[in-house]
C-alpha cells in the first residue's frame, strides 16, 4: 500500500505559521511523510490576492526551504480558468490510480464552509479530509444536515487514514495558532510588527518586496 499523500491548498498570501505549525503538529498526530503545498489561482470575480502568483510562490519556497515536510505543487497557478479543489483532485487521482490513500487538509473555517465548494460532495469520493482546528470558529457544523454528513463520514482511527483510498474525515486535536493572512497583512498596512507570526526570511521577501504596505 502506497503511503498516505496529503495535499494543503491555500491563497498563501502570504503563508504563515497557522498554515506551518499547524500542519507539522498534524503530521506528528496521522503519521504524514510529505504534505504538498497547492498555491490557489484565484478567480478572477474573487477579491484578488495583494501579492502576484509569483511573490506567493516565492514565499511558500523560503517556508518550506528548511522543512522537509513540504513540498510545492504550483498546477493550479499554471491554469487559467478557476481552481476548484475538486477538478485538482480528480486530476490528482487519475495520476495517482484509484488505490493511493490521498488526503486534503483544512482549517476548520473551511470545514464549516465546505458546502458552498464546487462539487463539494464529490470531494469524499476523491480523498479523506483532514481538518486542523482553527482559533474562533465552531466545532458543530452550521445545519442538521451537514453535521449529519460529518458524521457519517468521521473516523477516530488514525489507521484507516492509510488503508483507504478515500472517504473519511478526521478532526485534528492541533494546538490553536491564531494567525491569519488577512491580519498579517493588516499589520503591515498599519506598520505593525509580524514577528513570530511567520518564518524570518518570509518576512525580510516581504520587506524587500515592500509588499502588504499600499
Ligand atoms: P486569509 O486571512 O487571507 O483568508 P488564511 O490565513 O485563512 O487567509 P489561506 O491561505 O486562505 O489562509 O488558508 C489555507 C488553508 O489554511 C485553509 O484551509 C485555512 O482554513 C487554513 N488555515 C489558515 N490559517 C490557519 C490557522 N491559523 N489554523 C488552522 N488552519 C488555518
Amino acid at each position: 500500500m502506497a503511503s498516505l499523500h496529503a495535499l494543503f491548498g491555500g491563497t498563501f498570501d502570504p503563508i504563515h505559521y497557522g498554515h506551518l505549525k499547524t500542519v507539522q503538529a498534524l503530521a506528528q498526530e496521522v503519521s504524514l511523510h510529505q504534505v504538498t503545498l497547492l498555491p490557489n489561482n484565484v478567480p478572477p470575480h474573487r477579491p484578488q490576492p495583494e501579492a502576484s502568483a509569483a511573490q506567493r510562490v516565492a514565499m511558500v519556497r523560503l517556508a518550506i526551504a528548511d522543512r522537509p515536510l513540504f513540498n510545492l505543487d504550483t498546477r493550479e497557478l499554471e491554469r487559467q480558468t478557476p481552481s476548484y479543489t475538486v477538478e485538482t483532485l480528480e486530476q490528482l487521482r487519475a495520476e495517482r490510480g484509484t488505490h493511493q490513500p490521498l488526503a486534503f487538509i483544512i482549517g476548520q473555517d473551511s470545514l464549516l464552509s465546505l458546502h458552498k465548494w464546487h462539487r463539494w460532495q464529490q470531494l469524499m469520493d476523491l480523498c479523506h479530509l483532514l481538518v486542523c482546528q482553527r482559533p474562533g470558529y465552531a466545532r458543530a457544523m452550521p445545519t442538521p444536515a451537514l453535521q449529519e454528513w460529518l458524521e457519517q463520514h468521521q473516523t477516530a482511527d488514525a489507521s484507516a487514514l492509510h488503508q483507504q483510498p478515500a472517504g473519511l474525515i478526521w478532526l485534528a486535536d492541533t494546538p490553536l495558532v491564531p494567525v491569519s493572512a488577512t491580519d498579517i497583512r493588516r499589520r503591515r498596512h498599519q506598520g505593525l510588527s509580524c514577528e513570530d507570526l511567520l518564518p524570518p526570511a518570509v518576512i525580510d521577501y516581504i520587506n524587500h518586496q515592500g509588499l502588504y504596505t499600499k
